[in-house]
């Protein structure tokens, strides 16, 4: 990686790349944008610049030399990365408190050891509490010469008015889907329907799209929604209160299955991480509603998201009016939304399924 490879960010690579050709960077930048699109991956190349022992001609890092490397496998002693424990990015993380182990803005008053530079990267600076917050605000107003932050944030509302003031703003973007896929065909090496796919989910973030790309559990988890939306088409409305179980337990992501969140407030940790659940397997849903619409729009042949399902997708195509395939997709985008005010999972589930499954009179 160099920041040459930074996918999809023009604009924000250019204005990191003038204030480093000028010698005139912030002391505190934030990167604002949404999840994945590539601000962490950019810090971290952008700490690798500042530490480079040989930079190139067009002013980018080596990735050969003892800082270089030392960075790429997270191992530079100057270079920070700081992720929440759990939900919140904690004052003891910052600030060494009894029973924890060394906070890591401790060390801001010692000279670097190995680079020119002291980086401390905040990859969700969103997480950090009140406390952490305020903590952090006396070193960006008088950092020592020698330090750098990079606070990465979906946006500049995330953070503090006082933190956000002490810092430079740089915008990323959601990165266009076919961009996303020639990168995960060209560069990572996925087949063109696989690269399509992932790039179709990812929502404008390379990130997103890697991940999904890569971890199998997640792909089969797509494929069991999928299914799911296959048998609610083939489904009498009788069946919607098992259907919306059915979603329920398929929208745990894998990995967590049985874990428990470890910090609890008002609300129950259960709750809210079943309608992130649920909203994530939304998508899959639309993305499933959009390729009905395609077929009842276009016909058999119509461009797809999920090739492979096109057999099925036609097949279900068939069960619903065109009317219902476009209320549907509005009854999904409606739902996102009553998860995103706290509705009740189940019962928001349950009532969104009676109106998924196909109604009488469908075009066969
Ligand atoms: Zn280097």
């Amino acid at each position: 990686m160099a920041l040459a490879d930074i996918i999809g960010q023009d604009a924000a690579v250019a204005t990191i790349r003038t204030a480093l050709a000028r010698d005139a960077v912030p002391q505190s930048y934030l990167f604002v944008g949404p999840d994945g699109v590539g601000k962490a991956a950019t810090a971290l190349e952008y700490a690798r610049v500042l530490e480079c022992r040989q930079r190139t001609q067009d002013g980018d890092a080596c990735g050969v030399c003892a800082n270089c490397t030392r960075i790429a496998a997270d191992q530079h002693p100057d270079v920070t990365r700081i992720v929440p424990d759990g939900e919140f990015t904690r004052i003891w993380q910052l600030w060494s408190r009894p029973g924890h182990p060394p906070g890591v803005l401790e060390t801001l008053p010692f000279r670097p050891v190995a680079g020119p530079q002291r980086i401390y990267l905040f990859e969700k600076a969103e997480t950090m509490n009140e406390e952490s917050a305020n903590s952090l605000l006396k070193a960006l107003e008088e950092p020592p010469p020698y330090v750098q932050f990079v606070l990465c944030a979906p946006s500049r509302n995330a953070v503090l008015p006082t933190i956000l003031s002490r810092c430079q703003v740089v915008r990323f973007r959601q990165v266009p889907t076919d961009t996303i896929a020639v990168w995960l065909e060209k560069k990572k090496g996925l087949s063109p329907s696989e690269a399509r796919l992932a790039a179709a989910y990812a929502q404008g973030a390379p990130g997103r799209a890697l991940r999904l790309a890569e971890t199998p559990e997640l792909r089969e988890q797509r494929e069991g929604l999928l299914t799911l939306a296959e048998r609610i088409a083939q489904s009498p409305g009788i069946a919607a209160f098992k259907l919306a179980e059915e979603l329920r337990a398929a929208a745990k992501p894998p990995a967590a299955k049985g874990k428990k969140g470890a910090d609890s407030s008002e609300e129950s940790d259960g709750d809210r991480t079943a309608r992130g659940d649920i909203t994530r397997a939304l998508d899959i849903l639309t993305a499933w509603h959009d390729d009905l619409l395609a077929i009842a729009l276009r016909g058999p042949e119509a461009p797809l998201v999920h090739e492979e399902r096109r057999a099925a997708l036609v097949k279900s195509a068939a069960r619903y009016r065109l009317e219902q395939i476009t209320e549907n997709v509005e009854t999904l985008f409606a739902f996102r939304r009553h998860l995103a005010r706290n509705a009740n999972a189940q019962l928001a589930t349950e009532v969104m399924m009676l109106k998924l499954v196909p109604r009488k009179g469908g075009s066969t």
